[in-house]
Protein backbone atom coordinates (compact mmCIF):
# COMPACT_ATOMS: atom_id res chain seq x y z
CA UNK A 1 0.00 0.00 0.00
CA UNK A 2 2.45 2.04 1.18
CA UNK A 3 4.78 1.29 -1.55
CA UNK A 4 2.07 2.11 -4.48
CA UNK A 5 1.51 5.47 -3.15
CA UNK A 6 5.40 6.71 -3.08
CA UNK A 7 5.14 4.75 -6.93
CA UNK A 8 2.26 7.56 -7.10
CA UNK A 9 3.88 10.27 -5.60
CA UNK A 10 6.92 9.83 -7.48
CA UNK A 11 4.94 10.40 -10.71
CA UNK A 12 4.14 14.03 -8.97
CA UNK A 13 7.74 14.34 -8.86
CA UNK A 14 7.91 14.98 -12.58
CA UNK A 15 5.20 17.57 -12.91
CA UNK A 16 5.90 19.82 -10.22
CA UNK A 17 9.01 20.06 -7.40
CA UNK A 18 7.16 21.18 -4.55
CA UNK A 19 5.65 17.60 -4.78
CA UNK A 20 9.31 16.08 -3.33
CA UNK A 21 7.86 17.70 -0.21
CA UNK A 22 4.47 15.26 -0.35
CA UNK A 23 7.02 12.01 -0.54
CA UNK A 24 9.14 14.02 2.36
CA UNK A 25 6.72 15.20 4.80
CA UNK A 26 4.40 12.07 4.22
CA UNK A 27 6.95 9.48 5.44
CA UNK A 28 7.07 11.36 8.79
CA UNK A 29 3.99 9.25 8.86
CA UNK A 30 4.47 5.73 10.25
CA UNK A 31 7.13 5.90 13.25
CA UNK A 32 8.24 3.00 14.43
CA UNK A 33 6.21 0.50 13.36
CA UNK A 34 8.38 -1.84 13.34
CA UNK A 35 10.81 -2.43 16.29
CA UNK A 36 12.98 -5.32 17.40
CA UNK A 37 12.77 -5.56 21.47
CA UNK A 38 15.56 -4.21 22.36
CA UNK A 39 17.24 -5.81 25.74
CA UNK A 40 16.52 -3.45 28.79
CA UNK A 41 19.40 -1.63 30.06
CA UNK A 42 20.65 -3.51 32.86
CA UNK A 43 20.91 -1.05 35.88
CA UNK A 44 22.95 -2.93 37.78
CA UNK A 45 25.88 -2.96 35.54
CA UNK A 46 26.68 0.29 35.44
CA UNK A 47 29.48 0.81 36.99
CA UNK A 48 29.26 2.35 40.18
CA UNK A 49 31.79 5.39 40.67
CA UNK A 50 31.97 7.98 43.63
CA UNK A 51 28.36 7.57 45.50
CA UNK A 52 27.91 11.41 44.15
CA UNK A 53 27.98 10.25 40.50
CA UNK A 54 25.38 7.73 40.93
CA UNK A 55 23.18 9.53 43.03
CA UNK A 56 22.89 12.09 40.27
CA UNK A 57 22.61 9.38 37.37
CA UNK A 58 19.82 8.12 39.23
CA UNK A 59 18.22 11.29 39.95
CA UNK A 60 18.91 11.74 35.90
CA UNK A 61 17.15 8.50 35.42
CA UNK A 62 14.06 9.52 37.25
CA UNK A 63 13.55 12.35 35.34
CA UNK A 64 13.74 10.47 32.44
CA UNK A 65 11.19 7.92 33.76
CA UNK A 66 8.83 10.59 34.72
CA UNK A 67 9.01 12.20 31.40
CA UNK A 68 8.31 8.68 29.27
CA UNK A 69 5.66 8.16 31.36
CA UNK A 70 4.56 11.81 30.94
CA UNK A 71 4.73 11.45 27.38
CA UNK A 72 2.16 8.28 27.27
CA UNK A 73 -0.53 10.63 29.22
CA UNK A 74 0.28 13.19 26.55
CA UNK A 75 -0.09 10.75 23.59
CA UNK A 76 -3.30 9.29 25.27
CA UNK A 77 -4.71 12.74 25.93
CA UNK A 78 -4.32 14.03 21.98
CA UNK A 79 -6.52 11.66 21.55
CA UNK A 80 -9.32 13.62 22.91
CA UNK A 81 -8.09 16.63 21.22
CA UNK A 82 -8.82 18.02 17.45
CA UNK A 83 -7.28 21.47 17.15
CA UNK A 84 -6.97 23.53 13.96
CA UNK A 85 -3.71 22.83 12.12
CA UNK A 86 -1.89 25.58 10.07
CA UNK A 87 1.19 24.64 8.36
CA UNK A 88 2.24 27.76 5.96
CA UNK A 89 5.24 26.66 4.26
CA UNK A 90 7.59 29.05 1.79
CA UNK A 91 9.95 27.38 -0.79
CA UNK A 92 13.38 29.24 -0.98
CA UNK A 93 15.58 30.21 -3.31
CA UNK A 94 18.72 32.73 -3.28
CA UNK A 95 18.00 35.74 -4.10
CA UNK A 96 21.55 37.46 -5.47
CA UNK A 97 20.63 40.91 -5.14
CA UNK A 98 19.62 40.82 -1.98
CA UNK A 99 22.27 37.60 -0.98
CA UNK A 100 19.97 35.88 1.17
CA UNK A 101 17.11 33.30 0.46
CA UNK A 102 13.95 34.43 -0.14
CA UNK A 103 10.49 32.49 -1.37
CA UNK A 104 9.64 31.44 -4.99
CA UNK A 105 6.80 29.63 -3.80
CA UNK A 106 4.35 28.70 -1.08
CA UNK A 107 1.91 26.20 0.15
CA UNK A 108 -1.02 26.40 2.61
CA UNK A 109 -2.73 24.05 4.55
CA UNK A 110 -5.46 24.22 7.09
CA UNK A 111 -6.87 20.91 9.09
CA UNK A 112 -8.13 19.32 11.87
CA UNK A 113 -6.00 17.03 13.89
CA UNK A 114 -7.57 13.67 14.76
CA UNK A 115 -4.96 11.36 16.63
CA UNK A 116 -7.96 8.82 17.98
CA UNK A 117 -6.94 6.08 15.43
CA UNK A 118 -3.38 7.01 16.26
CA UNK A 119 -0.85 8.90 14.34
CA UNK A 120 -1.05 7.05 11.10
CA UNK A 121 -2.21 8.15 7.83
CA UNK A 122 -5.52 6.71 8.92
CA UNK A 123 -5.84 9.18 11.84
CA UNK A 124 -6.19 12.00 8.62
CA UNK A 125 -8.80 11.29 6.39
CA UNK A 126 -7.84 12.70 2.95
CA UNK A 127 -10.10 15.22 1.99
CA UNK A 128 -10.40 13.89 -1.60
CA UNK A 129 -11.83 10.40 -0.04
CA UNK A 130 -15.02 10.20 -0.31
CA UNK A 131 -17.23 11.93 2.32
CA UNK A 132 -14.87 11.55 4.88
CA UNK A 133 -14.24 15.44 5.76
CA UNK A 134 -15.07 14.92 9.04
CA UNK A 135 -11.32 14.85 10.54
CA UNK A 136 -9.80 17.16 8.19
CA UNK A 137 -10.83 20.55 7.08
CA UNK A 138 -8.85 21.20 3.98
CA UNK A 139 -8.99 23.28 1.48
CA UNK A 140 -7.74 25.92 0.04
CA UNK A 141 -6.09 25.63 -2.72
CA UNK A 142 -4.75 23.47 -6.16
CA UNK A 143 -2.41 22.33 -3.91
CA UNK A 144 -5.26 19.22 -3.20
CA UNK A 145 -2.85 17.14 -5.17
CA UNK A 146 -0.66 17.61 -2.17
CA UNK A 147 -2.85 15.43 -0.12
CA UNK A 148 -0.52 13.63 1.90
CA UNK A 149 1.41 16.62 2.65
CA UNK A 150 -0.22 18.32 5.57
CA UNK A 151 0.74 14.53 7.54
CA UNK A 152 4.05 15.09 8.12
CA UNK A 153 3.81 18.42 9.70
CA UNK A 154 1.22 17.24 11.84
CA UNK A 155 3.40 14.59 12.98
CA UNK A 156 5.62 16.72 14.07
CA UNK A 157 3.49 17.22 17.20
CA UNK A 158 4.63 13.60 18.58
CA UNK A 159 7.90 12.83 19.69
CA UNK A 160 7.04 8.80 19.07
CA UNK A 161 4.20 7.06 19.47
CA UNK A 162 5.46 4.47 21.58
CA UNK A 163 8.39 6.61 23.31
CA UNK A 164 10.18 3.67 25.64
CA UNK A 165 13.16 4.04 27.43
CA UNK A 166 14.38 0.54 26.11
CA UNK A 167 14.47 1.82 22.65
CA UNK A 168 17.28 5.12 23.48
CA UNK A 169 20.17 6.50 24.72
CA UNK A 170 19.37 9.66 27.06
CA UNK A 171 22.20 11.68 27.73
CA UNK A 172 21.88 14.75 30.19
CA UNK A 173 22.93 18.00 28.58
CA UNK A 174 22.26 20.95 30.78
CA UNK A 175 19.56 22.78 32.45
CA UNK A 176 18.20 25.76 30.92
CA UNK A 177 15.41 28.18 31.11
CA UNK A 178 13.23 28.15 28.43
CA UNK A 179 11.21 31.31 29.66
CA UNK A 180 10.75 31.16 32.67
CA UNK A 181 10.16 27.17 33.12
CA UNK A 182 13.37 26.05 34.28
CA UNK A 183 13.97 22.59 31.88
CA UNK A 184 16.28 19.76 32.18
CA UNK A 185 17.76 19.36 28.27
CA UNK A 186 18.94 15.85 26.97
CA UNK A 187 19.55 14.43 24.26
CA UNK A 188 18.11 11.68 22.77
CA UNK A 189 19.39 8.96 20.30
CA UNK A 190 17.47 5.55 19.38
CA UNK A 191 19.42 2.12 19.96
CA UNK A 192 20.31 0.49 16.58
CA UNK A 193 17.67 -1.85 15.31
CA UNK A 194 14.46 -0.27 17.03
CA UNK A 195 12.76 0.70 14.20
CA UNK A 196 12.40 3.39 11.85
CA UNK A 197 11.19 7.02 12.74
CA UNK A 198 12.58 7.23 16.25
CA UNK A 199 13.20 10.64 17.67
CA UNK A 200 16.85 11.82 16.97
CA UNK A 201 17.61 15.34 18.77
CA UNK A 202 17.11 16.93 21.83
CA UNK A 203 14.09 17.38 24.52
CA UNK A 204 13.44 19.74 26.96
CA UNK A 205 11.54 18.32 29.96
CA UNK A 206 9.80 20.54 32.43
CA UNK A 207 11.35 19.88 36.12
CA UNK A 208 8.06 20.62 37.69
CA UNK A 209 5.78 18.11 35.86
CA UNK A 210 8.39 16.46 33.73
CA UNK A 211 6.67 17.00 30.77
CA UNK A 212 8.42 17.27 27.33
CA UNK A 213 7.78 21.22 26.00
CA UNK A 214 10.06 21.25 23.40
CA UNK A 215 12.15 19.13 21.19
CA UNK A 216 14.45 19.60 18.37
CA UNK A 217 15.92 17.39 15.83
CA UNK A 218 14.28 14.50 13.32
CA UNK A 219 12.92 11.03 12.61
CA UNK A 220 15.84 8.40 12.45
CA UNK A 221 16.53 6.07 10.70
CA UNK A 222 14.36 7.19 7.79
CA UNK A 223 13.19 3.80 5.48
CA UNK A 224 14.41 3.36 1.77
CA UNK A 225 13.35 6.09 -0.65
CA UNK A 226 11.38 8.76 2.06
CA UNK A 227 12.87 11.35 4.12
CA UNK A 228 12.24 12.77 7.30
CA UNK A 229 12.25 16.30 8.14
CA UNK A 230 13.33 18.74 11.16
CA UNK A 231 11.49 20.20 13.06
CA UNK A 232 11.49 21.91 16.36
CA UNK A 233 8.45 21.49 18.46
CA UNK A 234 6.90 23.40 21.42
CA UNK A 235 4.40 22.79 23.65
CA UNK A 236 2.19 25.53 26.00
CA UNK A 237 0.94 24.71 29.60
CA UNK A 238 -2.67 25.46 28.44
CA UNK A 239 -4.34 24.38 31.14
CA UNK A 240 -3.44 23.78 35.20
CA UNK A 241 -2.06 20.63 36.37
CA UNK A 242 0.58 20.26 34.08
CA UNK A 243 -0.87 20.14 30.79
CA UNK A 244 1.28 21.05 28.18
CA UNK A 245 0.09 20.90 24.67
CA UNK A 246 1.47 21.23 21.05
CA UNK A 247 1.67 25.07 19.92
CA UNK A 248 3.93 25.96 17.16
CA UNK A 249 6.24 24.08 14.96
CA UNK A 250 9.07 25.50 12.86
CA UNK A 251 10.72 23.25 10.02
CA UNK A 252 13.11 23.99 7.59
CA UNK A 253 15.74 22.17 4.83
CA UNK A 254 18.57 23.39 3.35
CA UNK A 255 20.38 20.64 2.18
CA UNK A 256 18.31 17.62 1.86
CA UNK A 257 18.67 15.93 -1.36
CA UNK A 258 15.37 14.24 -2.81
CA UNK A 259 16.15 11.10 -4.87
CA UNK A 260 16.00 12.93 -8.05
CA UNK A 261 18.76 15.06 -7.00
CA UNK A 262 16.13 17.96 -6.15
CA UNK A 263 17.42 19.90 -2.92
CA UNK A 264 14.67 20.60 -0.21
CA UNK A 265 14.77 24.26 0.61
CA UNK A 266 11.80 25.34 2.02
CA UNK A 267 11.22 26.88 5.96
CA UNK A 268 7.67 26.03 7.49
CA UNK A 269 5.71 27.06 10.31
CA UNK A 270 2.64 25.35 11.75
CA UNK A 271 0.33 26.48 14.35
CA UNK A 272 -1.93 24.95 16.27
CA UNK A 273 -4.99 26.32 18.01
CA UNK A 274 -8.97 25.44 19.42
CA UNK A 275 -8.20 22.75 21.70
CA UNK A 276 -11.07 23.92 23.67
CA UNK A 277 -14.05 23.64 20.96
CA UNK A 278 -16.24 22.70 23.25
CA UNK A 279 -16.52 26.43 25.34
CA UNK A 280 -16.42 28.47 21.71
CA UNK A 281 -19.86 26.71 21.41
CA UNK A 282 -21.13 27.38 24.79
CA UNK A 283 -20.15 30.70 23.87
CA UNK A 284 -21.81 30.46 20.51
CA UNK A 285 -25.56 29.83 21.92
CA UNK A 286 -25.03 33.11 23.60
CA UNK A 287 -24.90 34.53 20.87
CA UNK A 288 -27.90 32.99 19.76
CA UNK A 289 -30.16 34.46 22.27
CA UNK A 290 -28.77 38.04 21.02
CA UNK A 291 -30.43 36.84 17.52
CA UNK A 292 -33.78 35.89 18.90
CA UNK A 293 -33.91 39.15 20.76
CA UNK A 294 -36.51 40.97 18.85
CA UNK A 295 -38.75 37.74 19.68
CA UNK A 296 -38.95 38.93 23.48
CA UNK A 297 -39.05 42.42 23.25
CA UNK A 298 -42.80 42.38 24.48
CA UNK A 299 -40.67 42.01 28.00
CA UNK A 300 -39.15 45.07 28.05
CA UNK A 301 -41.53 47.13 26.00
CA UNK A 302 -45.74 47.83 26.06
CA UNK A 303 -45.50 49.56 22.93
CA UNK A 304 -44.46 46.25 21.07
CA UNK A 305 -45.01 45.09 17.22
CA UNK A 306 -44.10 43.97 14.34
CA UNK A 307 -40.87 45.15 12.55
CA UNK A 308 -41.63 47.91 9.98
CA UNK A 309 -40.28 46.42 6.47
CA UNK A 310 -37.35 48.43 6.19
CA UNK A 311 -36.51 47.26 10.42
CA UNK A 312 -37.41 43.71 9.31
CA UNK A 313 -35.13 43.65 6.67
CA UNK A 314 -32.25 45.30 8.50
CA UNK A 315 -33.20 42.24 11.49
CA UNK A 316 -32.85 40.09 8.48
CA UNK A 317 -29.63 40.79 7.24
CA UNK A 318 -28.22 40.54 11.15
CA UNK A 319 -29.59 37.66 11.64
CA UNK A 320 -27.44 36.22 9.09
CA UNK A 321 -24.53 38.20 10.17
CA UNK A 322 -24.42 36.70 13.69
CA UNK A 323 -25.18 33.17 12.45
CA UNK A 324 -21.78 33.69 10.17
CA UNK A 325 -20.15 34.93 13.09
CA UNK A 326 -21.52 32.51 15.11
CA UNK A 327 -20.37 29.70 12.71
CA UNK A 328 -16.53 30.66 12.31
CA UNK A 329 -15.93 31.24 15.84
CA UNK A 330 -17.42 27.69 16.75
CA UNK A 331 -15.04 25.84 14.22
CA UNK A 332 -12.40 27.94 15.72
CA UNK A 333 -11.62 30.29 12.89
CA UNK A 334 -13.05 33.14 13.91
CA UNK A 335 -11.43 34.46 17.33
CA UNK A 336 -13.98 35.30 20.11
CA UNK A 337 -13.93 39.17 20.96
CA UNK A 338 -10.89 40.50 22.57
CA UNK A 339 -8.35 43.32 22.85
CA UNK A 340 -7.55 43.38 19.48
CA UNK A 341 -10.85 43.89 18.19
CA UNK A 342 -10.58 47.07 19.88
CA UNK A 343 -7.77 48.22 18.41
CA UNK A 344 -9.01 47.86 15.10
CA UNK A 345 -12.55 49.40 16.39
CA UNK A 346 -10.39 52.66 17.57
CA UNK A 347 -9.11 52.74 14.04
CA UNK A 348 -12.67 52.48 12.25
CA UNK A 349 -13.84 55.09 14.85
CA UNK A 350 -11.50 57.61 13.81
CA UNK A 351 -12.20 57.10 10.46
CA UNK A 352 -16.19 57.48 11.14
CA UNK A 353 -15.72 60.24 13.42
CA UNK A 354 -13.16 62.65 11.21
CA UNK A 355 -15.74 61.75 8.19
CA UNK A 356 -19.04 62.24 10.32
CA UNK A 357 -20.34 58.68 9.76
CA UNK A 358 -22.87 57.65 11.65
CA UNK A 359 -23.86 53.87 11.01
CA UNK A 360 -26.43 51.67 12.91
CA UNK A 361 -26.18 48.93 14.17
CA UNK A 362 -22.58 49.54 15.57
CA UNK A 363 -19.38 48.20 13.26
CA UNK A 364 -17.72 46.02 15.25
CA UNK A 365 -13.89 44.41 14.12
CA UNK A 366 -13.06 40.60 14.67
CA UNK A 367 -9.95 38.83 13.81
CA UNK A 368 -9.76 35.39 11.44
CA UNK A 369 -7.31 33.33 13.02
CA UNK A 370 -5.58 31.88 9.74
CA UNK A 371 -2.19 33.44 7.90
CA UNK A 372 -3.73 34.14 4.66
CA UNK A 373 -3.84 38.03 4.00
CA UNK A 374 -7.37 38.75 3.55
CA UNK A 375 -9.94 40.89 4.86
CA UNK A 376 -13.94 41.30 4.17
CA UNK A 377 -17.13 42.28 5.73
CA UNK A 378 -20.10 40.31 6.87
CA UNK A 379 -22.86 42.59 7.55
CA UNK A 380 -21.51 44.92 9.65
CA UNK A 381 -18.42 43.10 11.28
CA UNK A 382 -15.03 44.35 9.70
CA UNK A 383 -13.09 40.79 9.87
CA UNK A 384 -8.95 41.00 8.86
CA UNK A 385 -6.80 37.72 8.95
CA UNK A 386 -4.29 37.45 11.70
CA UNK A 387 -1.46 37.07 9.16
CA UNK A 388 -2.77 40.45 7.89
CA UNK A 389 -2.35 42.04 11.39
CA UNK A 390 1.23 40.51 11.56
CA UNK A 391 2.21 42.04 7.95
CA UNK A 392 0.92 45.32 8.32
CA UNK A 393 4.17 48.09 9.11
CA UNK A 394 1.93 50.54 10.79
CA UNK A 395 -1.26 51.92 11.62
CA UNK A 396 -1.85 53.99 8.69
CA UNK A 397 -1.73 50.68 5.99
CA UNK A 398 -4.15 49.12 8.84
CA UNK A 399 -6.35 52.27 8.58
CA UNK A 400 -6.34 51.87 4.43
CA UNK A 401 -7.07 48.22 5.09
CA UNK A 402 -9.98 48.81 7.77
CA UNK A 403 -11.14 51.83 5.49
CA UNK A 404 -11.47 49.57 2.43
CA UNK A 405 -14.37 47.39 4.18
CA UNK A 406 -15.44 50.44 6.05
CA UNK A 407 -16.18 51.43 2.36
CA UNK A 408 -18.48 48.45 2.02
CA UNK A 409 -20.65 49.18 4.83
CA UNK A 410 -20.84 52.89 4.14
CA UNK A 411 -21.86 51.98 0.43
CA UNK A 412 -24.40 49.81 1.36
CA UNK A 413 -22.65 46.68 0.02
CA UNK A 414 -24.96 43.92 1.04
CA UNK A 415 -24.78 40.48 2.77
CA UNK A 416 -25.97 37.32 0.94
CA UNK A 417 -28.89 36.81 3.00
CA UNK A 418 -29.23 33.43 2.23
CA UNK A 419 -27.18 32.27 5.12
CA UNK A 420 -30.07 34.16 7.45
CA UNK A 421 -31.55 30.54 6.95
CA UNK A 422 -29.99 28.75 10.39
CA UNK A 423 -30.26 25.59 7.98
CA UNK A 424 -27.83 27.01 6.17
CA UNK A 425 -24.94 26.57 8.56
CA UNK A 426 -25.63 23.22 9.22
CA UNK A 427 -22.39 21.86 7.10
CA UNK A 428 -19.23 19.88 7.94
CA UNK A 429 -16.52 21.81 8.76
CA UNK A 430 -14.62 21.40 6.33
CA UNK A 431 -16.91 22.48 3.80
CA UNK A 432 -16.78 26.43 5.68
CA UNK A 433 -14.40 27.93 2.64
CA UNK A 434 -17.09 26.28 -0.01
CA UNK A 435 -20.36 27.65 1.92
CA UNK A 436 -19.18 31.30 2.94
CA UNK A 437 -18.13 33.50 0.98
CA UNK A 438 -17.39 37.19 1.22
CA UNK A 439 -16.16 38.03 -1.90
CA UNK A 440 -16.71 41.33 -3.92
CA UNK A 441 -17.40 41.42 -7.43
CA UNK A 442 -14.88 43.89 -9.26
CA UNK A 443 -17.17 46.61 -9.60
CA UNK A 444 -17.74 46.99 -5.32
CA UNK A 445 -14.25 46.38 -4.66
CA UNK A 446 -13.73 49.58 -7.54
CA UNK A 447 -16.05 51.81 -5.36
CA UNK A 448 -15.12 50.82 -2.30
CA UNK A 449 -11.68 51.55 -2.96
CA UNK A 450 -12.50 55.20 -4.22
CA UNK A 451 -14.66 55.44 -1.48
CA UNK A 452 -11.68 54.39 0.82
CA UNK A 453 -9.50 57.05 -0.11
CA UNK A 454 -11.83 59.80 0.29
CA UNK A 455 -12.30 59.04 3.86
CA UNK A 456 -9.05 58.23 4.00
CA UNK A 457 -7.77 61.90 2.83
CA UNK A 458 -10.32 63.37 5.51
CA UNK A 459 -8.64 61.57 8.23
CA UNK A 460 -5.85 62.08 10.58
CA UNK A 461 -3.98 59.19 8.65
CA UNK A 462 -3.96 61.31 5.64
CA UNK A 463 -0.15 62.47 5.76
CA UNK A 464 0.77 59.13 7.04
CA UNK A 465 -0.02 56.95 3.90
CA UNK A 466 3.02 57.06 2.45
CA UNK A 467 4.27 53.19 4.19
CA UNK A 468 0.88 52.04 2.91
CA UNK A 469 1.52 52.74 -0.48
CA UNK A 470 4.93 50.78 0.21
CA UNK A 471 2.98 47.79 1.86
CA UNK A 472 1.12 47.44 -1.71
CA UNK A 473 4.29 47.74 -3.57
CA UNK A 474 5.73 44.96 -1.61
CA UNK A 475 2.68 42.85 -1.73
CA UNK A 476 2.64 43.27 -5.64
CA UNK A 477 6.50 42.69 -5.41
CA UNK A 478 5.84 39.14 -3.55
CA UNK A 479 2.83 38.21 -5.23
CA UNK A 480 3.58 36.16 -8.11
CA UNK A 481 5.86 33.96 -5.25
CA UNK A 482 3.53 33.76 -2.23
CA UNK A 483 0.17 32.69 -4.40
CA UNK A 484 -0.96 30.94 -1.21
CA UNK A 485 -0.37 33.86 1.24
CA UNK A 486 -1.92 36.72 -0.57
CA UNK A 487 -4.66 35.03 -1.34
CA UNK A 488 -8.21 35.40 0.27
CA UNK A 489 -10.00 32.53 1.31
CA UNK A 490 -13.37 33.49 2.45
CA UNK A 491 -13.05 37.27 1.28
CA UNK A 492 -10.97 39.48 -0.64
CA UNK A 493 -7.29 39.30 -1.63
CA UNK A 494 -5.44 42.40 -1.79
CA UNK A 495 -4.60 41.82 -5.13
CA UNK A 496 -7.87 41.08 -7.76
CA UNK A 497 -6.71 39.91 -11.30
CA UNK A 498 -4.10 42.37 -11.71
CA UNK A 499 -5.55 44.96 -9.48
CA UNK A 500 -4.05 45.92 -6.74
CA UNK A 501 -6.34 47.19 -4.03
CA UNK A 502 -6.09 50.93 -3.45
CA UNK A 503 -3.55 51.15 -6.11
CA UNK A 504 -3.47 54.67 -6.47
CA UNK A 505 -1.84 55.46 -3.10
CA UNK A 506 1.41 53.83 -4.35
CA UNK A 507 1.59 56.84 -6.79
CA UNK A 508 2.26 58.57 -4.02
CA UNK A 509 4.46 56.78 -1.93
CA UNK A 510 8.67 56.83 -1.83
CA UNK A 511 10.36 54.89 -4.26
CA UNK A 512 10.25 50.68 -2.85
CA UNK A 513 13.57 49.48 -2.49
CA UNK A 514 14.10 45.90 -0.57
CA UNK A 515 17.68 46.71 -0.07
CA UNK A 516 17.04 49.49 1.91
CA UNK A 517 17.29 48.51 5.33
CA UNK A 518 15.81 51.68 7.16
CA UNK A 519 12.61 51.46 4.68
CA UNK A 520 9.95 48.77 6.41
CA UNK A 521 7.44 47.81 3.55
CA UNK A 522 5.91 44.78 5.32
CA UNK A 523 6.73 42.27 8.82
CA UNK A 524 7.66 38.97 9.00
CA UNK A 525 4.48 36.48 9.63
CA UNK A 526 4.18 36.35 13.64
CA UNK A 527 5.25 39.21 14.87
CA UNK A 528 2.07 40.89 16.30
CA UNK A 529 -0.84 38.45 16.89
CA UNK A 530 0.17 35.81 19.59
CA UNK A 531 -2.67 33.10 20.21
CA UNK A 532 -3.85 31.17 23.04
CA UNK A 533 -4.36 28.01 21.58
CA UNK A 534 -7.00 26.75 24.21
CA UNK A 535 -9.54 29.13 23.57
CA UNK A 536 -8.60 31.53 20.73
CA UNK A 537 -7.66 34.09 22.51
CA UNK A 538 -5.61 36.85 20.66
CA UNK A 539 -2.99 39.14 22.14
CA UNK A 540 -1.09 41.80 20.79
CA UNK A 541 2.45 40.87 21.52
CA UNK A 542 4.69 43.98 23.08
CA UNK A 543 8.13 43.37 22.06
CA UNK A 544 10.78 45.91 21.58
CA UNK A 545 11.53 46.63 17.93
CA UNK A 546 14.97 45.42 16.66
CA UNK A 547 16.77 47.54 14.85
CA UNK A 548 17.64 46.15 11.24
CA UNK A 549 21.36 45.34 10.35
CA UNK A 550 20.75 44.07 6.89
CA UNK A 551 18.07 43.52 4.44
CA UNK A 552 17.78 40.27 4.66
CA UNK A 553 16.73 40.53 8.29
CA UNK A 554 13.79 42.24 6.60
CA UNK A 555 12.24 38.92 5.78
CA UNK A 556 8.50 40.87 4.62
CA UNK A 557 5.62 38.43 4.82
CA UNK A 558 8.18 35.84 5.62
CA UNK A 559 8.15 32.81 7.83
CA UNK A 560 10.78 32.62 10.77
CA UNK A 561 11.65 29.75 13.20
CA UNK A 562 9.89 29.96 17.05
CA UNK A 563 11.44 31.59 20.19
CA UNK A 564 7.79 31.93 22.29
CA UNK A 565 8.57 32.62 26.49
CA UNK A 566 7.28 29.83 27.70
CA UNK A 567 5.18 30.49 31.27
CA UNK A 568 3.90 28.02 33.60
CA UNK A 569 -0.12 28.46 34.18
CA UNK A 570 -0.96 29.65 37.93
CA UNK A 571 -2.02 26.42 39.41
CA UNK A 572 -4.54 28.98 40.92
CA UNK A 573 -6.29 29.95 37.71
CA UNK A 574 -9.52 28.58 38.53
CA UNK A 575 -11.52 28.39 35.02
CA UNK A 576 -14.70 27.71 33.96
CA UNK A 577 -13.48 25.61 30.71
CA UNK A 578 -13.88 22.13 30.61
CA UNK A 579 -10.90 20.25 32.20
CA UNK A 580 -9.43 17.92 29.69
CA UNK A 581 -11.36 15.06 29.23
CA UNK A 582 -11.68 12.79 32.11
CA UNK A 583 -11.61 9.64 29.91
CA UNK A 584 -7.51 10.79 29.59
CA UNK A 585 -6.81 10.34 33.13
CA UNK A 586 -7.83 6.78 32.84
CA UNK A 587 -6.74 5.82 29.75
CA UNK A 588 -3.49 3.21 29.39
CA UNK A 589 -0.40 4.81 28.81
CA UNK A 590 0.18 3.18 25.49
CA UNK A 591 1.40 -0.15 25.01
ZN1 LIG B 1 -13.37 44.83 -0.75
Amino acid sequence: MLRSLYALLTLFLFCCATSLFVRTAYAQTPPAQTSTAAPEPQLSTRDVATQQATAAASGFDQVVDRAIEREHFFMAQMKQLHPLVETYLQNLKQDKELDTPVPRSDVYFLGRLDMSEGTDDRAFTSPTTAGLGKRMLSKLSNEFAFKFYPLGFAQMVVLDQDFQRKYYDFTFVRREFLGEVRCVVVDVAPKKDTGVGRFLGRIWIEDQDYNIVRFNGTYFPHPRYSYYLHFDSWRANLRPGGVWLPSLIYSEESDQKGRLGQTLNFKAQTRLWGYNLKDLRRNSEFTEITVDAPQTVHDQSQKAQDASPIEAQRQWERQAELNVIDRLQQIGLLAPEGEIDKVLSTVVNNMMVTNNIDIQPEIHCRVLMTTPLESFTIGHTIVVSRGMIDVLPDEASLAMILTHELSHIVLGHHLNTKLAFNDRMFFPDERTFERMDFARDRGEEEAADKKAIELLNNSPYKDKLGTAGLFLKAVQARAPALKNLIRGHLGDSLLNGDATRMSSLMTSSPQFDPKKTDQVAALPLGGRVKIDPWNNQLELIKTKPVAITSAAEKMPFEVTPFFPFLTRLGSATPEKAAPVPEKTAAAPTGQ
